[in-house]
Order: C-alpha cells, then structure tokens, then sequence
C-alpha cells in the first residue's frame, strides 16, 4: 500500500450529499519533525490539520484557512493553517502536562476562531467555544451557526498520520432529510483507527457500501511554510528601531525563529542598519515622475 497525502473528494449519486476524505502523512511527520510535542498535544495537532485541510475547500480562489483555539488551560494555543494550494502547517503551544481525554480538560476555557482569507478580500472570521467531547464537534457547532447545510466531520491523528472525514449537504439539495440522516448515521460508525488505517476505497467501502459513492482523484497535500526573510524584515520594522537596537546591543545580533517551521532568520548589525535606514528613504514602490 503506497501512503500519500492527499486530499480527496466524493459524492453520493442522487441523493445530494458531498464528502471529503484527507490524509496527511509525510506532511503529518514534517510537522513533527520541527517540534517535538507531547502525544495529547500532536494528537490535537493532527486533528486540526486535518480539519483545515476538509474545510479547504470553502476558500473559492487563493488564500487560507485557519483555525485557532485560544484558552486557558494546558494547551492554551493551536494554530493550524491550510492554502488553496492544500499546503499546510501548524504550531501548538502549551504548559505543563497536558492530560488526554476531554476538550475541556485539554484546553481549558477558551475558544476556537476560524479565518477564512480570500486573496482580495476581507478576510471572514467565525469564533465558537471550545466545547464538545472533540475537537470536531466544536468545529461542527461553528457551522450549525453559520450555515444553513448540515455538515459533520471526524477527525484522527497518532504519531504517525492524521486524518479526516467530512460530509455536507449539497445547497441545491431541497431537502430529503433521510437520506442526509442514513448517510451521517453509517459516517458515525467510523472508528479511529479506520481512518487512520484504511485506503480511501476500502474506508468508504466499509462505511457506505449501500450507497452510490463517486471517489474523485486525489489532490497533493505538502507541508510548507509561507515564511520568508522579508516577513520577518517587516515584523522587526513593525517593532521598531528602538526595540530592535535595544535586542542587537544586548545580543550582538538579531535571531527570529519562525515558530511554525523552526528556520532560523539570523540578522547582524549591518543587516539592522540596513533594516532601518532603507526603511526611511525608500521611495514608494509605484511612484513615477
Ligand atoms: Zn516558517
């Protein structure tokens, strides 16, 4: 069995219902490798990485989608962020032990915010609570308050893949309730390990074998991350000369590790006069005359 990651699409012949299966494999193990995390962190990782992946496919031209859970308890941040490209990466932060088990205990009081940033427009953002026995019913209650489709979603993730499911009610669909029901009764049956084990055929095989499923081609699915030396040059001038000198003075130079993929942007004293002397008489870039 050859493993990729992909993102892959289905649907159910006539009865209006969508679906989407992801894997993340090598891109899943490039994310770890950066970061060692304990397993109830990477765990809930992975399955924000995959869910980012599912929901995807919401951004209609270029741009992303990212999912942030902001709280007070031991895993108090998760960023996880998922292009047009289905290029991915993630980042979680936490203190002390993080237990396994329910989303309360994890992550204490908090919320999830959901981003949505089209290229060309303003980006759009959902907040719901942290709340649920996982991490996909949360991000279910965030679409039963803002879409009308009935959408339903599990997730999975060891230390070495993770994985998704995703079904959602076509919009055209005028409603055959029971369909929708039969449907998200069997997805339900999914087990973990199914998910995280089995190829996409065999998964739907098992789970719909009574319906008419049509599997479209899988999509690749790469790690990587949108960090770039220039980035970093404008967060430092966003800083400010000050700041920045006060840092150079007591260090010598100026090191930022981008927290997402561990790279290392190094800037000695030249490079920060360079920073800030170009940044005051630099011309606007599109100015003629
Ligand atoms: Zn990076």
């Amino acid at each position: 069995m050859t493993d990729q990651d992909s993102f892959r699409r289905f649907v159910f012949e006539h009865i209006g219902v969508r679906g989407e299966l992801v894997r993340l494999d090598a891109s899943w193990q490039a994310v770890l490798e950066r970061h060692p995390y304990p397993a109830a962190v990477s765990n809930q990782l992975g399955q924000a990485l995959a869910a980012v992946l599912l929901l995807s496919a919401t951004i209609k031209f270029e741009g992303s989608l990212i999912l942030q859970a902001q709280s007070q308890g031991p895993l108090h941040t998760l960023v996880a962020q998922a292009t047009h490209r289905r290029a991915i990466r993630g980042l979680a932060q936490w203190r002390d032990e993080v237990p396994a088990g329910a989303l309360q205990d994890i992550y204490g009081a908090g919320r999830l915010v959901l981003t949505i940033q089209n290229e060309g427009a303003e980006p759009y953002q959902g907040i719901v609570a942290l709340e649920g026995a996982n991490l996909a019913e949360a991000i279910q209650s965030y679409f039963s308050r803002s879409e009308q489709l009935a959408t339903r979603l599990w997730l999975a993730a060891d230390g070495e893949r993770a994985a998704g499911l995703f079904i959602q009610e076509l919009p055209a669909q005028m409603g055959n309730p029971t369909d929708w029901q039969r449907v998200a009764l069997l997805a339900n049956t999914v087990t973990e390990t199914e998910l995280l084990r089995l190829p996409d055929e065999s998964l739907l095989y098992r789970l719909f074998n009574e319906e008419s499923v049509r599997l479209f081609e899988p999509e690749p699915v790469t790690f990587r991350c949108s960090c770039s030396r220039e980035r970093i040059e404008t967060v430092l001038r966003t800083l400010g000369r000050k700041e920045v000198e006060s840092v150079l003075k007591e260090q010598g130079s100026v090191n930022v590790n981008c927290e997402f993929c561990n790279r290392r942007y190094a800037f000695d004293p030249v490079d920060i006069h360079a920073l800030f002397s170009g940044a005051m008489t630099l011309p606007a870039p599109h100015t003629q005359h």
